[in-house]
C-alpha cells in the first residue's frame, strides 16, 4: 500500500510542476534584491496558501530579504534551508518541458526543492499531521554569492534545531542525497613588482607575471585528488605592456577539500607565500568560506531513515558526496546533524541544460513529508 502522502502527493503533480514554474518565472538573480525579493514575495504567497502556518520576513539591506516560515507548534524545531537566488540573470533563459522534463533557469538549483519542501509540509498539514516539534522552513537569498548576509540567520536558526534538512540539487544523474559536501575557500593573490623597460636593462625592475607564474607553479602541488584537495587557478590578470615588466599580477584561487583539518593547513600555507624574484612582494587575502559537511554518524542516520522511507515507497536512495558547497556545510559545521541534496532528481545547476523530471518532484515531496512526520514526534 503506498502511503497517504505519496498518494497525496502523486495526485498533485500538475500543481507542484505549476508552483515550480511560478517560482522560475520570478527570476531571482543574487544581485539584484529588487527581482529577487519579487521571487521571495512568490515564495511567502506560495507557503501561506499552502501550508497557512506562520511567516516572518526577514529584512536585508542589499540582498533578497529572507523568509522564516512555521508549521506546527514545539519548543524543538526541525529545520528546513532554502534559497530561492539563482546565478542566472533576468531574461537568461526560456522554461520549456520535453518529455516530462522542465528546463530553465533555477529549476534544479533550487526552485525545484523549494517546490518539494513547499508540498512536503503542505501534505502534512492537509492531513492535519501534527506534533510536538514545530518545523521551521528558512528560505534564504543569497546562497549563490556565498551566503554573507544570510549565514547569522542560518546559524542561529540551526543551534535552535534538532536536524537540518536542505532540499539542494541532488546528484545527478539518480537523486542521490548528499551525506557529504567539500569545503571551500577561495583566495586573491596580488603580486606587486618592479616596472621598468623589458629592453633597456633586463636586469632592472621584478615582474609580477613572472613571479605570480612560480607561484602558480607551486600552487598546482597543493592538489591531492586521492585526499580530496583541489586547488584551481580560475583568474588571472597583471601587466599593461609587453615591453615593460609588470609592476602588477593577481590570481584568484579556489580549494575544496574534504575535512577542517585539511582546509585549514591548505589555507595556511595559500596565505603564507613567499617570493622567488628579488623586488616582488605578495599579498594574499580571502580564507575559508564554507568548511566541509563532513559526512558523520548522525547525518548518516538522517540519511538512512530517508533510506528506508524511499524503500517503502518503492525506490532506492544512494548516499554520496559532492564537491559543490550549500548552507548546509555552515549548519554541519556547528555539528547540527544535516543532510543535504534532498531537491528532485535532476541535472545542469548553473548550466545551460539545467532542468528537474517532473514526475519526481511528488517522490521527493513524499519522501520529506514521511521523514518529517516522524521526526515531529520527539
Ligand atoms: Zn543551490
Amino acid at each position: 500500500m503506498l502511503s497517504d502522502m505519496l498518494s497525496y502527493l502523486l495526485a498533485r503533480e500538475t500543481e507542484m510542476e505549476q508552483t515550480l514554474i511560478t517560482l522560475m518565472q520570478a527570476e531571482s538573480p543574487s544581485t539584484d534584491k529588487s527581482l529577487v525579493d519579487q521571487c521571495g514575495q512568490v515564495l511567502q504567497a506560495e507557503f501561506t496558501r499552502l501550508v497557512g502556518g506562520s511567516v516572518t520576513r526577514i529584512s536585508q539591506t542589499h540582498t533578497g530579504d529572507c523568509y522564516r516560515c512555521t508549521y506546527g507548534e514545539g519548543d524543538e524545531q526541525i529545520l528546513i534551508i532554502g534559497h530561492f537566488d539563482t546565478v542566472w540573470d533576468q531574461g537568461a533563459l526560456s522554461i520549456e518541458k520535453r518529455d516530462g522534463i522542465l528546463y530553465g533557469p533555477g529549476a534544479f538549483d533550487m526552485k525545484g526543492g523549494l517546490t518539494v519542501a513547499l508540498y512536503a509540509i503542505h501534505a502534512l498539514a492537509a492531513n492535519h499531521v501534527t506534533g510536538n516539534r514545530k518545523v521551521v522552513f528558512l528560505a534564504t537569498s543569497d546562497e549563490e554569492i556565498g551566503s554573507h548576509a544570510s549565514r547569522e540567520l542560518i546559524e542561529a536558526e540551526a543551534k535552535k534545531s534538532v536536524c537540518v534538512l536542505v532540499p539542494e540539487s541532488s546528484i545527478p544523474p539518480n537523486g542521490d542525497i548528499k551525506t557529504a559536501r567539500k569545503g571551500i575557500a577561495d583566495f586573491t593573490i596580488t603580486v606587486k613588482g618592479i616596472p621598468s623597460h623589458a629592453g633597456h636593462d633586463p636586469r632592472a625592475g621584478a615582474n609580477a607575471i613572472e613571479e605570480l607564474a612560480l607561484q602558480i607553479a607551486d600552487l598546482r602541488q597543493l592538489t591531492d585528488i586521492d585526499a580530496g584537495i583541489s586547488v584551481n587557478v580560475g583568474l588571472i590578470s597583471g601587466g599593461t605592456r609587453v615591453n615593460v615588466k609588470a609592476e602588477h599580477a593577481q590570481a584568484g584561487v579556489d580549494l575544496r577539500f574534504m575535512t577542517k583539518e585539511q582546509g585549514e593547513a591548505v589555507a595556511h600555507k595559500i596565505m603564507n607565500r613567499t617570493p622567488y624574484i628579488a623586488g616582488t612582494t605578495i599579498t594574499v587575502t580571502g580564507g575559508i568560506n564554507r568548511y566541509p559537511l563532513e559526512r558523520t554518524a548522525q547525518g548518516v542516520d538522517l540519511f538512512v531513515q530517508l533510506q528506508s522511507i524511499a524503500h517503502a515507497h518503492g525506490y532506492e536512495v544512494n548516499e554520496g558526496l559532492s564537491g559543490g558547497g550549500s548552507d548546509g556545510n555552515f549548519t554541519a559545521a556547528l555539528g547540527i546533524p544535516t543532510v543535504d541534496g534532498l531537491g528532485p532528481v535532476g541535472d545542469g545547476a548553473h548550466a545551460r541544460n539545467e532542468h528537474v523530471v517532473v514526475a519526481n518532484l511528488p517522490y521527493r515531496a513524499a519522501l520529506l513529508a514521511d521523514f518529517l512526520r516522524t521526526n515531529i514526534h520527539r
